[in-house]
């Protein structure tokens, strides 16, 4: 768990063998046997183009490691054929030092993902991998997928984007998604690592725990679960709640659930059964 300083600070969750960085391990390093067959196939299926979740190179998709670190899909890459080369593992304390530093440029972070030159090719992690180790800096997620679904940043991209997601239009969405979070948009890179950061910890203080999805406005949605058919189910849902309140509001406006109907609905065993096991794959 992570505690708050006298100064604002996080605390890891982490265990001190687990934020130690290994001897002589830069911040990002390029190391294919860490690309697990469930990663892969999860950058696989979001980027399958058929879903337009994603195409060319878009979106991103990582796994957290025993020992803290975190595989994240390298720059460029195009997730539906992605291979194991095309991921980096970086540590999350330094890219989280580089968010809450006054001073980190955009160039601080762009060198900081760099994992070196191999078989010819440049490899660096996603300049989107803020969003990754923010989330595994206030509590472990085993998976984290970001991707841009049409749908979705369709609303994103509208006058009713901050306000959208903010009830529940439907109850099998709530069941799936959880309450999500909005991140107004900033640019990818240093600026939205740190709106992101401060927005996730505005939610954690609140609620205790991260949320599932996470929406960027003009941008896309991060989906974050235990298991990567938490990532697909929790990615689907935003699509299909973001065609929900579109057709909603062209026939009128979106009629949302109460709250009252809500909380009730969340107090069921039943629910809260089936939040469990769709959040863990089973
Ligand atoms: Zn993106």
């Amino acid at each position: 768990m992570v505690r708050v300083t006298a100064t604002g600070a996080y605390l890891s969750w982490r265990t001190p063998e687990m934020t130690s960085p290994r001897p002589d391990s830069p911040g990002a390093v390029w190391d294919p046997s860490q690309v697990s067959d469930e990663l892969l196939t999860l950058t696989h299926s979001l980027g399958d183009t058929r879903r337009d979740l994603v195409i060319l190179a878009e979106g991103n998709t990582s796994a957290l490691l025993p020992d803290g670190r975190v595989v994240v899909k390298a720059s460029g890459s195009n997730m539906a054929s992605a291979t194991r080369e095309d991921f980096v593992v970086v540590d999350v304390p330094p890219l989280i030092d580089l968010i809450t530093s006054q001073e980190a440029t955009q160039q601080d972070l762009t060198e900081a993902l760099v994992a070196g030159e191999h078989e010819g090719r440049l490899r660096r992690a996603s300049i989107e991998t803020l969003v990754h180790v923010a989330v595994q800096h206030f509590a472990p997620a085993a998976y984290v997928g970001h991707t841009h679904p049409t749908t979705v940043v369709g609303l994103l991209a509208s006058v009713h984007a901050e306000t959208a997601f903010e009830k529940f239009v439907y109850s099998d969405e709530a069941v799936v998604i959880g309450r999500p979070l909005f991140v107004p948009y900033a640019q990818p890179g240093i600026d939205l690592g740190r709106v992101f950061f401060h927005q996730l910890r505005r939610y954690f203080e609140q609620h205790g725990e991260l949320p599932s999805l996470i929406l960027l406005g003009n941008h896309g949605i991060v989906a974050v679960a235990p298991s990567p058919q938490g990532v697909e189910g929790i990615s689907a849902m935003s699509v299909k709640g973001a065609a929900v309140r579109i057709a909603a509001y062209s026939a009128g406006g979106a009629a949302p659930l109460s709250d009252e109907s809500i909380t009730k609905f969340f107090a069921r065993d039943d629910i809260a059964e089936r939040r469990h096991n769709l959040a863990s794959g089973s």
